[in-house]
């Protein structure tokens, strides 16, 4: 049956992704409340609670505003912590692709197509909550002097994502050759860049 906990959401809209392998793609975004972490840099207000809405409402209102995407992005915040499998298994019902940003702290569902780490403190412990899956891609954010992670202490992933920090919407032309020059080293990774900002989408 399904679990009839409302589900505490921030925002809802549609955009394009902006970054990594499904740039581009149309996609509803559906940021879920609250985070296991406090990261100094982070700059999503995760705690504004807008709609407390149950799986079958959030449907409702997806299919009435966005009748034509059949991609769902869960974001946040981590979603981690209110998405459960119930969940995932009830919009894969209803015929929606379903794809998740998590820092990796807690596992995922079961029943996501598509799984984007992208670990802001204790990367090395995140293996461990996916030790029997490949998730789609792993993606960090990297300013001049932050170390490479070693690939192989990570989750086994699509794509490994190095992402240059941005200075709020503005390119930091040395994060990006910095990033470039950890890529010489280690060509496993590939640049992400938050195309987002650079076209002036959401
Ligand atoms: S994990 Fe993400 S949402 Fe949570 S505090 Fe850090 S940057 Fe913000």
């Amino acid at each position: 049956m399904m679990e009839r906990r409302p589900l505490r959401i921030v925002e809802l809209f549609q955009s394009l992704q902006g970054e990594g392998a499904n740039s581009g793609r149309l996609m509803i975004f559906i940021r879920l409340a609250g985070c296991n972490l406090n990261c100094a840099f982070c700059d999503t207000s995760f705690d504004r609670v807008e709609m407390e809405w149950s799986p079958e409402q959030l449907l409702e209102e997806i299919v009435r505003r966005y009748p034509t995407c059949k991609n769902i992005l869960w974001t946040g915040g981590e979603p981690t912590l209110q998405l459960s499998e119930e969940v995932v298994s009830f919009f894969t019902s209803a015929g929606y692709w379903q794809a998740l940003e998590s820092n990796g702290l807690v596992p995922a569902p079961r029943g996501l197509d598509y799984i984007t780490l992208s670990p802001k403190v204790k990367w090395e412990n995140v293996a461990e909550n996916y030790r029997d899956r490949v998730v789609g891609e792993l993606r960090f954010p990297i300013a001049v002097g932050d170390t490479l992670p070693i690939i192989e202490k990570l989750p086994k992933a699509l794509h490994y994502y190095l992402s240059p920090i941005f200075d709020g919407e503005q390119v930091v032309a040395e994060n990006i050759r910095y990033c470039q020059q950890l890529i010489e080293k280690d060509p496993r990774w590939s640049l992400s860049l938050q195309m987002h900002k650079l076209i002036g989408i959401r």
